[in-house]
């Protein structure tokens, strides 16, 4: 009993004394997570505040040591709460979507991000968001078939119109638009879930995001009928192979592809031969690659040289196979997996010895450190399609992984694979030397997906598709 009365003074106190003093601005409003890479400067620029706004609301913070998953006070966001969180923008996202999807309101949206227009939302750009505890995200989503009605829907799906008009911010059960993407209460459910794309199409993705130079994209899609799929990004036409009833293709991005916003458009031809499409531009991010200047012999960088050498390896590197020979993740070609010289995508000058000659270029492999006679092993399943010394890349060896996706190994000393050969995982395909352009004796890897050379490090790192 006297507990209970002490407790209710307490309490009693507690209400008294937040009536008479206002509660201090600084400790309302939302709060942002820190994330790995950010600095306080990016996240001021990012709110649209200055350094000492921030620190300013957030005054127990070391400028000089922000960690990753601290709590930042965000000012200057009246009636804001929550936790800031981030989402990607996903291929088939709109701005309704994506506020249906997170249950913010547009206002809400627009001042956290900045938008002007929904036509902004572009794939693979961060959005920000408040999230509430306990607030549900929806991610089964569907769109009426055209003449289909929330009441039919409704029935299909085991929830009622009103519940979906709500959930969806529509005006009343009447309001949804074919092709329009809602989402329903129930959760997950593959059979109804749909996008912002055409009533073909029951999925359509692009990963990993954001794309940035040198990255290999996986590019899903899946289609009512099965029917084929064709897409292109940016300026490549995509080659799709059917894989448990979806249609995958991989793309290399160009290290040079100048970064910003490029087309991704998807389209399928149903059996009447009528033609659904979808387009949304994607944001291509920077690979931050470093620059470095080399002196090599004048004859390795004479266009005479490299020219044919180049159209030779773009010619054996772009048939794709239709078939798959890898599964999972590559492995080092290396004896010492973890020694690397030079990284891909390094901005490359050329500069011959003893000339005035120069070429700029960038490096379209991985360097692994010397050892002239080491063992060079086959990183993933293959047929090899070339084993032939070149001025440039000495003697190669290009192994074809299917499905658009080529190995090459330049610069060894000995060849001990042939054209025809198959490989698997692990054997021995030749020994690492110094032949053609080079400082010393290295190998260099490259790996090429439909027509453009990636980071090969993300294909150790990583499983694709
Ligand atoms: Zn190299």
């Amino acid at each position: 009993m006297l507990k209970r009365l002490i407790r209710f003074l307490l309490t009693a106190l507690f209400v008294l004394n937040t009536a008479v003093h206002p509660v201090f601005a600084q400790t309302e409003g939302p709060v942002y997570i820190v994330q790995p890479g950010d600095t306080l400067f990016a996240i001021a620029g990012r709110f649209n505040l200055t350094v000492n706004d921030l620190i300013e609301a957030n005054p127990s913070i070391d400028p000089g040591s922000l960690a990753v998953g601290q709590e930042l006070l965000i000012p200057g966001l009246d009636g804001l709460t929550g936790k800031l969180e981030t989402e990607v923008v996903t291929f088939g996202d709109s701005l309704r979507s994506l506020l249906r999807r997170t249950q913010v309101s547009e206002d809400q949206l627009r001042r956290l991000n900045r938008l002007i227009s929904p036509s902004e939302l572009y794939v693979g750009i961060n959005l920000i968001l408040p999230v509430q505890e306990g607030q549900t995200s929806f991610t089964a989503r569907f769109s009426p078939a055209p003449a289909e009605s929330l009441f039919e829907i409704a029935i299909k799906q085991g929830s009622d119109p009103w519940a979906l008009a709500s959930i969806n911010k529509l005006d009343g059960a009447w309001a949804a638009l074919p092709a329009d993407v809602l989402y329903s209460p129930n959760t997950n459910d593959e059979s109804s879930s749909a996008s912002g794309l055409p009533s073909e199409f029951v999925s359509a993705s692009i990963s990993p995001l954001p794309i940035h130079q040198g990255s290999t994209e996986v590019i899903r899609a899946r289609t009512a009928g099965d029917t084929p799929v064709s897409a292109i990004l940016a300026d490549s036409t995509l080659q799709f192979f059917s894989e448990n009833g979806e249609q995958i293709a991989l793309q290399g991005i160009h290290a040079l592809l100048e970064p910003g916003l490029y087309p991704l458009k998807i389209q399928t031809t149903l059996p009447d031969g009528s033609v659904q499409s979808f387009e949304q531009m994607v944001v291509v991010t920077s690979g931050n690659y470093l620059e470095e200047e080399l002196v090599v012999d004048p004859a390795t960088i004479d266009p005479l040289a490299t020219e044919p050498e180049n159209i030779t390896i773009l010619s054996v590197v772009s048939p794709s196979t239709p078939v798959r020979y890898w599964n999972g993740q590559f492995t080092s070609p290396a004896v010492y997996p973890d020694q690397f010289t030079s990284f891909f995508g390094t901005r490359r000058i050329y500069h011959g010895s003893g000339t005035d000659q120069t070429i700029q270029g960038f490096h379209g492999g991985l360097d692994f450190s010397g050892g002239e006679g080491l063992e060079i092993f086959a990183p993933a399943p293959g047929r090899v399609v070339f084993a032939a010394p070149l001025t440039v890349r000495g003697n190669a060896t290009i192994i074809d992984h299917g499905w658009g996706v080529y190995s090459g190994f330049w610069h060894q000393s000995e060849l001990l694979v042939s054209v025809g050969d198959f490989v698997e995982q692990g054997q021995v395909i030749g020994l690492v030397g110094g032949t053609g352009r080079v400082t010393g004796a290295h190998l260099h890897w490259e790996v090429w997906v439909n027509g453009a050379q990636v980071n090969p490090l993300e294909w150790l790192n990583q499983i694709f598709p």
